[in-house]
């Protein structure tokens, strides 16, 4: 994967809101217990909560997240400008990238869906814990789209995680994970979701595992065009090239969050009746299905009996 040194990034898509930021405390931090023993049990109940969204990322057997001193609250507008030669060495900004490549990718992509136009939403770089329209999450949580305030939340040390328990050590990881959480936020706008939320939450053929699936889908979708996107003067690509290789380390990164991978790794057996997001060979498939069509339509898991 290449990223282009002359694109210029559309910081509206982001924002960092540091440690302790949220969006109605404008910096006001929120108290975190010390220890993480009642940060814990917010963490388990948010990521519940997510994942009846269908907003959690598959890792919520996952314990919390470590508190890595990042430097944060930063101003985007700055550190991923043009003017700093280093800014793609920011993960933020390499982010953010991926930020603007998928919604330039769903600004013509969605409309085909028949359901109007588009609508941009933020990506919101958070630290330790983060409020949302759906409550305060942690880390531990990972990755999540929250449907009612139409926004994503990462804690970028999750990466880290990923790399390092999850064995998804590829940089195509990332903007995999970021496309996934885009596909809820299509999902939501679809009203897809909103559908789903009364079918079963959990399962091999739960309403949540063909959630899951078809974000899975949506960011292979992504995938196969994003060498396409333009920057927000229209004229620069934002990546320069991906390869094979990159696309083999997003399937890596699914194959690793599988349900019955998670709950392996966790020590559990592996128990069908517990999934919520689909199977590490269903994760890759969908993933595959939606880069080799290369259009959202043929991701209709809601429509067929072999997930
Ligand atoms: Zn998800």
């Amino acid at each position: 994967m290449e990223l282009n040194e002359r694109a210029e990034l559309d910081t509206s898509q982001a924002n960092d809101l540091g440690r302790g930021g949220g969006s109605g405390g404008g910096g006001i931090g929120i108290p975190i217990p010390g220890g993480g023993g009642r940060g814990g049990i917010i963490g388990i109940v948010v990521a519940v909560l997510v994942a009846l969204l269908g907003g959690g990322f598959g890792l919520n057997a996952m314990t919390n997240g470590d508190e890595g001193g990042q430097a944060g609250g930063g101003d985007l507008d700055q550190v991923c400008s043009t003017a700093n030669p280093d800014r793609l060495d920011d993960a933020r900004c390499r982010n953010l990238l991926y930020v603007n490549s998928i919604q330039a990718y769903w600004q013509t992509a969605y409309p085909e869906l028949g359901n109007g136009k588009y609508e941009p939403t933020d990506t919101n770089f958070f630290q330790a814990a983060v409020n949302t329209g759906c409550g305060q999450a942690d880390s531990g949580v990972g990755p999540f789209y929250c449907p009612a305030d139409k926004q994503v939340y990462i804690d970028l040390s999750f990466y880290d995680e990923l790399a390092s328990r999850f064995g998804a050590k590829g940089e195509f990881a990332q903007p995999y994970v970021l496309a996934h959480e885009y596909g809820h936020h299509i999902q939501n706008l679809l009203g897809t979701n909103a559908k789903a939320g009364q079918g079963d939450q959990s399962g091999p053929k739960s309403a949540s595992v063909r959630l899951e699936l078809q974000a899975d889908c949506y960011a292979g979708a992504w995938a196969k065009h994003s060498t396409e996107s333009k920057d927000k003067t229209g004229r620069e690509p934002l990546f320069k090239s991906i390869t094979q290789a990159d696309i083999s380390e997003a399937v890596q990164a699914a194959e690793a969050i599988g349900d019955d991978s998670i709950q392996e790794r966790s020590g559990g057996r592996v128990n069908p009746d517990q999934f919520t997001h689909g199977t590490s060979e269903q994760r890759q498939r969908w993933f595959q299905q939606g880069y080799d069509q290369g259009d959202p339509k043929t991701c209709d898991t809601f429509g067929t009996d072999q997930l």
